[in-house]
């Protein structure tokens, strides 16, 4: 069983039938709607063949919307390719309509009060580097460092950040709508630099009338200055390595993962690991060594998610991908340290429903139990439980459906749909292990630990612990 989940970004390569239905068989937890590319019409057909899809194969799949956010490009350029040769010097025009191999155009001509002499400017997430000579009225001089070929419409990055524009652009308040109207249950939130902009997203997204959990993706520099505020203010992170190394640096990446990693699970947050994961793959059948091992990595740090981008989307083996990726994820999971000694030493659990799903756990990992079953309606049990790797697998056994496809990013847990319970307790404990009888890797006579809210049904009530042996209904004997 795999614990760490697989997100899919969705595209020209994973639009047929057939192929998304093999994505989900071979291990897709969630799929990326990408909103800086395709029509709004695209991601709404993408979405009814998902339901489909999923609902065929009795699977629960979650939706991740993504905005494109203020991603700054050029513009287009006559035969849509040029190629630029290190020493030239080249012009970023703001009034320039059509590119050549001296200047191109801008779709943000604000940069140009952002940018000063001496600056290093990257296109194409780095792949062309150029360096500012001089600023003149509405067009940036600059000389190429590192030629190579720049096609319409590749980003620009400064690096060490400094970029005043928005967060949310005019077209991102659109998407937001749009995030609410397909009913996605993770919004992605592009290039934020505080917790004030994921707030203002926030306010946006449940205008629209959505209650999506907001992810912030972390690529800029400012962002990491104000990690811990975006903590506060978001469900989740993003280690959104692509736009991040042109920004920090490339070496500097790697470090700062591993500690986005460690203080989103110390804040109850979500992360997901992102960007060039199994990039060969866009055309290989095999990834890399390296790839092999930066997806087992990923999983030693702890992600809870770890993403494909173009290999999905775009690319010629989106099926054997996921597979490989998850193949990856199963092995390295075997050896993931578990860290629950040093969390019980160094946390303070000051609510009740958090301190049995603590308590829970702890008795679960030294019971040796099969399972943990979290009787949740809002899956905040659930969550907490898989902030700390034990290796026991988490149940979250819920009527509500949002909280089961938000459960699809939570690392280690499992969402099983309980059928409608009555108030009786032991009616729906014996509900619950019928549930995990038919939905879990549970057997008779397996010690499972189980939380409960009493008096049933309200959220956040979870205030009990229960031990018993599966199919033994005359009291807790745990195995001893
Ligand atoms: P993007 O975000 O793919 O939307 O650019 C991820 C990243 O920058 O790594
Ligand atoms: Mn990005």
């Amino acid at each position: 069983m795999r614990t760490t989940k697989i997100v899919a970004t969705l595209g020209p390569s994973s639009s047929a039938p057939d192929v998304l239905t093999q994505l989900i068989r071979g291990g897709v937890d969630v799929v990326r709607l990408n909103f800086s590319h395709g029509t709004a019409s695209d991601h709404r057909h993408r979405v009814d063949l998902l339901r489909e899809c999923m609902h065929g194969q009795g699977r629960t799949v979650g939706i991740m919307g993504d905005l494109q956010g203020p991603k700054i490009r050029i513009g287009k350029l006559a035969g849509s390719k040029v190629e630029l040769k290190p020493g030239q010097s080249f012009i970023l025009d703001a009034d320039c309509e059509l590119g050549n191999k001296t200047r191109v155009g801008l779709d943000y001509p604000e940069l140009i009060d952002d940018v000063h002499a001496g600056d290093t400017l990257l296109l194409d997430d780095g792949r062309i580097v150029l360096t500012v000579d001089a600023i003149e009225e509405r067009q940036i001089h600059c000389r190429v460092h590192h030629g190579g070929v720049l096609s319409n419409n590749k980003g620009i990055n400064r690096q060490g950040g400094g970029l005043s524009a928005p967060a949310l652009t005019a077209k991102d308040m659109e998407d937001i709508r749009l995030a609410a109207a397909l009913k996605v249950d993770f919004l992605a939130v592009s290039f934020p630099k505080s917790g004030a902009d994921m707030r203002l997203a926030r306010d946006l997204l449940r205008a629209a009338g959505s209650d999506a959990l907001l992810i912030a993706k972390i690529e800029r520099v400012e962002a990491v200055a104000a990690l811990e505020d975006i903590l506060e203010a978001c469900d989740g992170i993003m280690v959104a390595r692509g736009d991040l190394a042109v920004e920090v640096g490339d070496a500097s990446v790697p470090a700062l993962q591993k500690r986005m990693i460690r203080l989103a699970r110390a804040h109850n947050r979500l992360v997901i690991t992102a960007t060039q994961m199994m990039e060969s793959m866009i055309s290989s059948p095999v990834p890399t060594r390296a790839e092999v091992s930066d997806v087992a990595n990923a999983v030693l740090d702890g992600t809870d998610a770890v993403m494909l981008s173009a290999e999905t989307a775009a690319g010629q083996y989106p099926v054997e991908t996921v597979e490989a990726m998850a193949r990856i994820c199963v092995e390295a999971e075997k050896s993931a340290e578990v860290a629950l000694e040093r969390q019980f030493l160094d946390r303070v659990f000051t609510r009740i429903d958090q301190s049995i799903a603590m308590a829970a756990l702890w008795t679960a990992y030294h019971l040796k139990a099969k399972a943990i079953a979290a009787l949740t309606q809002s899956g905040s049990t659930a969550l907490w439980m898989s902030r700390v790797i034990t290796g026991v697998p988490i149940y979250a056994l819920t009527q509500d459906a949002r909280t089961r496809y938000r459960a699809t990013l939570f690392r280690g847990v499992y969402p099983l749909m309980m059928p409608p319970t009555s108030k009786d307790r032991d009616e729906n404990l014996r509900v619950a292990e019928e549930t995990l009888l038919r939905g879990a890797t549970v057997a008779h006579g397996d010690t499972i630990v189980l939380t409960i809210g009493e008096p049933i049904g309200c959220p956040g009530g979870t205030n009990t612990m229960k031990i018993v042996r599966v199919g033994d209904h005359s009291g807790a004997k745990p195995a001893g």
